[in-house]
């Protein structure tokens, strides 16, 4: 359809489309006279189609109307993307400054309608009470009908059930209500409601005191009960017909607090929603989400973005988690969005940590958020005890020092379980040659190859690149080249050879493959099914393994003196976190770490369980230097194909950065990465500083816009980063 001076004038739409570029792009909506903000629309753009989201109106366009295109198309399957979700995306666009089509293509649900999406996975099975009770109604009852499939089943999950009658849903309601029938959930433990403790029923009283948004920092450490409380506070929604976002760092950390959830609510609806779902799945929990039939949506950061009609209250467990960070693809942090987003929908939200990031605890400090302490551990188990294992007094074999063999010894004695935490998976992160020195480099990264054992094979954790392992020196021709370091892989090994009748068994990337085996293998921990058990970080988060009462640390010392002024503070939440699994049954557990350096503060702290001196020490450092949280920051990063190409990319970038003369504001040289080259690109950055929010904003918005003109050599991509969390 042309457009001319004849036609009525078109009705213009603003479209939100997928392209790297900072603006919305118009359209003639006017064939599609029903089509509303919100919905997902298909436009033609350049020389193919499209799909977008139709963001809003517009009364004129800066376009030449001959140049106004028609929309091609519109998917009335799914309800509108509602106002304040594009509202979330929106600030996200503007306050990251990323392309607002990519931005909404990433929040967006799967471009799938859910009606054709699965059905829940909730599964039901029927109680004692109702396979008596079903025999005394009548034959045709959809109770009796229902509780006969059951029966016959063992379990059947909702859509099952709802095949059977086209009046399930309401049958399935009474049941439940008449406890008739009951949720089958995997491994669910009893969940009760404890007798608060007095901490928790001050933090308690205190969030039900907020009407509206308000921020507070659930501070306690592992096993304090914080969990109980966000338990109480979603009871809490649940009875006031709203609902509750719960978001967590990692997808592993969703099993075990789905069952929890579930088994306190067995009548509530409650949905999970992470990235490694099918598109089916995640738009079926996105549509019970967004229709308000949710009533708990649990998520990772993803799930920040689901509109929620009767929201609530927001959780966030784990708030200093890095992986709340989109380190890729859209820059955002989901900790950050969900703030906004509770202020913006003015509910109140919960940052849980037991050793929040310094910016959360800044905050607190200055009494922006509200800061709830829950200083003992909850029921009867016992902060472990932390002690150090000096390596250079007592030389560590094959990782293992004697004082740390010794320990895991008694445990296996006492038929206790040890968990033994390295953060590096992998044989050995080196392999070279002691004649020449040659190292297995990557060819496509500034990076070492790590020696894979079990397959015997080369791997590039940065890239996934893999190659075989040389019989000799591929430089010198030596047939002795060995591996250094150690990984998972080695540790396991040594351990074997150790102690030959422990049960060994090994968690990192590499051992876990998919979810379910994920979950199994948790299981056997906590059903005391091994002994020993090796781990990464994968280990460290949030999982409760009674059994365990000693938990062994190898070769934490890198971190004490990696270049980025952030590592010391992952390092001490790290070995607190992976200290919290000992000892939380009835047994005190033992934190045993090996170091070179045990003078060094950070260990006394962690002796002390004494969070609040070390934090303040990092405070005083970061204040002293200007640094983050008493500091802000961007980053721009650029990658090309050639080092010089990004260089001089960001080298025009600094030149546009100073011409605005932005007070207040400290630009950084231009340097290469650490990590230079990575997937076969060349990567550089430029750091921006400001003591002052407000005068780094000023600079942003006009910086980034100046950038999207600068010419770009071939294959150059560039990237901007707030508040990064490494730089
Ligand atoms: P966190 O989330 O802080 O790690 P949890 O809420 O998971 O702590 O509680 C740790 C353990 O203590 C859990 O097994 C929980 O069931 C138990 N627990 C929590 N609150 C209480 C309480 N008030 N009394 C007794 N046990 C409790
Ligand atoms: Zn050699
Ligand atoms: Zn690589």
């Amino acid at each position: 359809m042309e457009s001319t001076a004849a036609n009525p004038p078109a009705r213009l739409l603003q479209v939100a489309l997928p392209r790297p570029l900072p603006a919305l792009f118009d359209y003639d909506a006017s064939a599609f006279p029903t089509i509303e903000p919100g919905q997902r629309v298909r436009v033609p753009f350049g020389r193919s189609e499209l799909w977008g989201i139709a963001w809003g109106w517009r009364d004129g366009s800066d376009l030449d109307p001959s140049r106004i295109k028609p929309l091609v198309g519109c998917d009335d399957g799914q309800p509108p993307l509602p106002e304040r979700w594009r509202a979330l995306v929106d600030f996200v666009a503007d306050y990251y400054q990323q392309p607002i089509g990519e931005v909404a293509a990433m929040a967006a649900p799967p471009a799938i309608s859910a009606t054709r999406a699965e059905r829940a996975h909730r599964r039901f099975r029927a109680t004692a009470a109702g396979q008596a009770a079903a025999a005394l109604l009548p034959a045709r009852d959809v109770g009796r009908k229902l509780i006969a499939a059951l029966d016959a089943a063992g379990e059947l999950n909702e859509a099952e059930l709802r095949a059977l009658s086209s009046r399930a849903g309401a049958a399935l309601e009474r049941l439940l209500a008449e406890s008739w029938v009951e949720l089958a959930l995997p491994q669910a433990p009893a969940e009760t409601a404890h007798t608060l403790t007095a901490d928790q029923t001050a933090a308690l009283d205190a969030l039900r005191a907020e009407t509206g948004f308000a921020a507070s920092l659930l501070h306690g450490v592992t096993g304090s009960g914080k969990t109980e409380v966000y338990l109480r506070l979603i009871e809490d929604q649940i009875a006031a017909g709203q609902q509750s976002l719960l978001l967590v760092p990692e997808i592993a950390l969703t099993p075990q607090l789905h069952a929890r959830v579930a088994a306190r609510f067995p009548r509530a609806c409650l949905h999970v929603m992470h990235s490694e779902m099918s598109d089916g799945a995640r738009a079926m929990a996105w549509a019970a989400a967004q229709s308000g039939e949710a009533d708990i949506l649990l998520g990772t950061r993803l799930a920040v973005f689901a509109p929620l009609p009767r929201l609530g209250c927001i959780v966030l467990d784990e708030e200093h988690d890095p992986s709340f960070r989109q380190t890729e693809g859209v820059r955002y942090s989901a900790r950050d969005v969900a703030i906004w987003r509770a202020r913006h929908e003015n509910v109140p939200i919960v940052l849980g940590s037991a050793t929040p990031s310094l910016e959360s605890l800044r905050h607190a400090i200055d009494g922006r958020y509200r800061w709830l302490r829950l200083n003992a551990r909850a029921g009867e188990a016992k902060l472990p005890e932390v002690h150090l294992v000096d390596t250079r007094v007592f030389r560590a074999t094959d990782g293992l020092s004697q004082p740390m063999a010794r320990a895991i010894e008694s445990r296996l004695t006492r038929g206790e379980q040890t968990l033994l935490f390295i953060n590096r998976r992998g044989y050995a992160p080196v392999l070279s040659c002691p004649a020449c020195g040659w190292a297995a480099g990557c060819t496509q990264c500034t990076a070492n190859l790590v020696l894979h054992a079990a397959d015997r094979r080369l791997r590039c954790h940065h890239c996934g690149a893999e190659g075989q392992v040389p019989h000799a020196c591929p430089k010198c021709g030596n047939q002795d080249i060995q591996g250094y370091g150690r990984g998972t892989q080695r540790l396991e090994e040594t351990l074997a050879s150790r102690f030959p009748q422990a049960r060994l068994l090994r968690i990192d990337r590499d051992s876990v493959r998919g979810r379910e085996h994920w979950q199994e293998q948790l299981d056997r921990i906590r059903r005391g099914e091994v002994d020993l058990v090796v781990g990464t970080q994968l280990l460290a988060k949030g999982h409760d393994f009674p059994g365990i009462t000693l938990v062994g640390v190898i070769g934490a010392d890198a971190s004490l003196h990696a270049a980025d002024f952030r590592a010391q503070e992952r390092l001490f939440a790290q070995l607190m976190q992976v200290g919290g699994r000992a000892g939380r049954g009835d047994t005190a557990g033992e934190v045993l770490i090996q170091t070179a350096q045990p003078e060094h503060p950070l260990f006394a702290a962690l002796k002390a369980h004494d969070f609040d001196g070390f934090a303040r020490s990092q405070l005083d450092e970061r204040a002293l230097l200007g640094l983050p949280p008493h500091g802000f920051q961007l980053m721009l990063s650029a990658d090309a194909p050639e080092l010089q190409a990004a260089l001089d990319f960001l080298e025009a970038a600094r030149r546009a950065a100073q011409a605005l003369q932005v007070d207040g504001v400290q630009v950084y040289d231009v340097v290469p990465m650490r990590m230079v080259r990575r997937a076969n690109r060349e990567r550089a950055q430029l750091v921006v500083e400001s003591r002052s929010r407000p005068q780094l904003r000023a600079l942003l918005r006009p910086w980034i816009a100046n950038l999207y003109r600068l010419r770009l050599a071939r294959g150059l991509r560039w990237h901007v980063d707030v508040d990064p969390v490494e730089v």
